[in-house]
């Protein structure tokens, strides 16, 4: 095919709304594709965030493009309300919601396995089912195991109630599974938005920009727009308070396995001693964190982000509030005689929280963390439009 050929081809297959692969373009995609040329030729956001440098490397948005600048956008709002080409103007341009509408798509596209991708569509009934199962697993295993959840206090003997090989066998094989399906979907999402190598001071870079929440300061410096034009920096810190929380209740249950299995030492730990103290510093940043995104997000402006998807944010961020609230309560009544059935709540929420992993609000951070590290390669690489201000 000659030039001239192939590029009348790809001026039909684009004028039908396809790829130039021939592979269609959903409306979500679509709708972002279309905005993304306007903000082209507008530019007047090129300084909020990576999305509008980004955006100034393309002249056409191909499904790959749309993809990835999707995942690249935080959900800032600030674009919405700085836009003069916003809704009542007949382009009617709303950024964050038309990313939001194509980063569900991304989540499910690439889900794996594909036939579970659409769990993401239906998140509000698949967390309440997840938990519901969790709960009602280990109220009746541990029913079974004790013939009652109330016993006589047992100096917080966590195995005694529950057997410590079969807690870490149910949980091991869910947490293995979600890692893999998470790390198979992430992969072809790569493969899709960006061959190519990773050079160092680019993934070092994306690795900074993703630990600071770089692009939630809005590209000045005063946050995100939450319910008006105000900017608040409250969704950055409540980011970090999750996420750090997280990581330590991680860390928490990752030395006390070391403690177990290398160590030979076995739970209860004293109060005094690093799982314990990890867990309780990490559980009460998981507490605020949730409780001020949950706030945040039942006030954000309703034009932000896509309302279809209110029921997965908010499932996701109270099931992480009740991971950190049941952890809690476990440590503070773990010598009463109500601890079996504190433990087999936490425990039925944490397996909630695993089995949803792959198929949840979970994997916008991994997608995001991706397109910050395309981005930061992205940038090193010669920009032959030469149209951004980079
Ligand atoms: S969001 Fe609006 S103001 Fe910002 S670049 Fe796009 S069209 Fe221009
Ligand atoms: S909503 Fe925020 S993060 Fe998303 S494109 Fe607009 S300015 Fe960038």
């Amino acid at each position: 095919m000659s030039p001239l050929e192939a590029l009348t081809r790809e001026a039909s297959l684009l004028g039908a709304g396809l790829n130039p692969s021939g592979a269609p373009l959903r409306a979500e995609e679509r709708e972002v594709s279309r905005i993304m040329e306007i903000c082209n030729a507008c530019r007047y956001c090129e300084g909020f965030c990576a999305v509008f440098p980004a955006m100034t490397r393309r002249l056409e948005f191909y499904k790959a493009d749309v993809h990835y600048l999707a995942n690249l956008c935080h959900n800032c709002g600030a674009c919405l309300h700085a836009c003069q080409y916003a809704a009542p103007h007949e382009f009617d341009v709303n950024v964050p919601r038309a990313m939001a509408k194509v980063r569900l798509e991304t989540y499910s596209d690439y889900a794996w396995p594909a036939s579970l991708g659409a769990l993401y569509k239906r998140n509000g009934l698949t967390l309440s089912l997840a938990t519901a199962f969790g709960l009602a697993l280990f109220l009746v295993l541990m029913l079974l195991k004790q013939g009652t959840l109330l016993h006589a206090p047992l100096a917080g003997n966590f195995y005694a109630v529950f057997p410590h090989n079969l807690m870490a066998a149910m949980f091991g094989f869910v947490f293995v599974f979600a890692i893999f399906a998470l790390g198979i979907g992430l992969m072809k999402f790569w493969r899709a938005v960006s061959p190519g190598d990773l050079p160092p001071p680019a993934v070092a870079e994306a690795t900074h920009d993703v630990l600071r929440l770089k692009y939630l300061d809005g590209g000045h410096g005063f946050g995100c727009n939450e319910e008006d034009d105000r900017f608040s920096l409250w969704r950055r810190r409540f980011h970090h308070f999750t996420f750090y929380g997280f990581m330590l209740c991680f860390a928490s249950t990752s030395v006390a396995t070391l403690y177990h299995y290398a160590l030979k030492l076995q739970a209860p730990y004293a109060l005094g001693s690093l799982p314990v103290l990890l867990g309780i510093v990490g559980g009460i940043g998981l507490l605020i964190g949730p409780a001020g995104l949950l706030w945040l997000n039942l006030h954000r402006h309703a034009a932000h982000g896509d309302a279809a998807q209110q029921p997965m944010d908010r499932g996701f961020i109270a099931l992480l509030f009740l991971i950190s609230a049941t952890g809690l309560a476990l440590m503070l009544w773990r010598d009463s005689g109500s601890m079996a059935l504190l433990l087999a709540i936490h425990l039925g929420v944490v397996m909630a929280l695993f089995l949803t992993l792959p198929y949840g609000k979970f994997a916008h951070g991994l997608y995001r963390c991706a397109a910050l590290l395309k981005f930061a390669v992205e940038k090193r690489q010669p920009d032959r439009l030469r149209l951004g201000s980079e």
